[in-house]
């Protein structure tokens, strides 16, 4: 006889569990869906049944306070049921129709952001920044704010050619979707780690910190009785950081963002692509990166005037060429921009961001 089945609190608990009732009894058999608005889109299925989306914006770092507000919006108009998507939306599932107008109404009382749905700009899936990681070279939760000031309307009501997503990483350890994001932001230093001799014995290993980097940048100083790093070989990805808090990194002078474009995960059209670096640097103008926001205006606005409906901004810049998206965009095009591989041969390093 089979042992009966014991909770633990290991391991997350099977989705189907929490799926709305009306998801379960349809589940896999769905016919279509529509895009009413860009806060609201029906599910239908072959049985008739419908569910409603009602999506808002959320900061992605929230005070109990407001998750506790959003529970209980949740339990008053969607018997509960609430998701927040990979990009920090938040969806309220709603089985009733007759829920839809009093859930948006309250929603706007409380000033949630009705919108990012379909073609416009949805929330930015983001990292921590300086408000919790440590190897961080850029805040990404006061990036994404300045980004939204800028393009929130795109959200609520303004449409795009097709989806503009965009993404913060804070580092090039890269947290956040910004590989395969539009218009994406790379945290990157351009200094090695600093080396605090007097805490290393304090505080570090020495095996597993030269174990913990990528490059073998890092080895034993015995003269020291500390740890020396090989600058030519160091790509400043903070890691040996997180291993060995003697090492830090981070450095106001010297640390900024890159942008990279053209990144999707769909394949709609054309096949899911990489992001390329567009903007090699741009040094921390906190608190409000106006250089980065208008570096940014610039790449949108050439994709809102070039691009044909449905074009992604990646399929935009391949039909023009990255040469022509250079002219429109007004953005230099530098020698950071070129990679020939040959610091690769030697340090290990293999993209052209390490050029400084
Ligand atoms: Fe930390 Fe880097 Fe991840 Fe940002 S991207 S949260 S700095 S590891
Ligand atoms: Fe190695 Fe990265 Fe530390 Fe440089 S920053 S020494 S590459 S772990």
């Amino acid at each position: 006889m089979a042992a009966p089945q014991r909770k633990t609190d290991i391991g997350p608990p099977h989705y189907k569990e929490y799926l709305p009732p009306v998801i379960q009894k349809n589940f896999g058999d769905w016919k279509y869906h529509q895009i009413i608005n860009p806060g609201l889109m029906v599910h239908v299925a072959n049985s008739g049944d419908k569910i409603w989306t009602v999506r808002v914006a959320s900061p992605r770092l929230l005070s109990t306070d407001t998750i506790r507000d959003i529970a209980d919006i949740a339990e008053k108009y969607c018997g509960g049921y609430v998701r927040f998507t990979t990009r920090n939306n938040i969806e309220f599932l709603v089985s009733e129709e007759k829920n839809i107008e009093p859930l948006i109404n309250e929603l706007k009382s409380k000033h949630y952001m009705i919108g990012g749905i379909g073609s416009g700009v949805s929330n930015i899936v983001h990292t921590q920044g300086w408000i919790h990681c440590h190897s961080a070279a850029v805040d990404a939760s006061a990036l994404v704010k300045v980004i939204m000031d800028e393009f929130a309307d795109y959200f609520t009501t303004k449409q795009t050619p097709n989806k503009v997503r965009f993404a913060v990483a804070c580092c090039t350890n890269m947290c956040g979707a910004v590989h395969c994001s539009d218009i994406a932001y790379v945290g990157i230093h351009r200094k090695i780690p600093r080396i605090d001799h007097d805490n290393i014995k304090n505080m570090c290993e020495v095996p597993s910190t030269v174990a913990c980097c990528p490059t073998n940048a890092i080895s034993p100083d015995p003269a020291k009785k500390s740890l020396k790093i090989n600058a030519d070989k160091c790509m400043y990805c903070g890691n040996c950081y997180s291993v060995c808090p003697a090492l830090p990194i981070a450095d106001p002078e010297n640390d900024g963002v890159a942008i990279v474009v053209g990144g999707k995960v769909g394949s709609l059209r054309s096949n899911p692509k990489f992001s390329k670096l567009v903007v090699p640097f741009i040094k921390n103008n906190p608190p409000k990166w106006p250089e980065v926001v208008e570096a940014t205006k610039k790449i949108f606005n050439a994709y809102m005037a070039g691009a044909n409906k449905h074009e992604r901004v990646g399929e935009w810049v391949e039909r023009i060429g990255w040469e022509k998206f250079f002219k429109v965009t007004g953005l230099p095009f530098t020698f950071q921009h070129i990679d020939d591989f040959t610091i690769a041969r030697e340090t290990f390093r293999t993209a052209a961001t390490f050029k400084w």
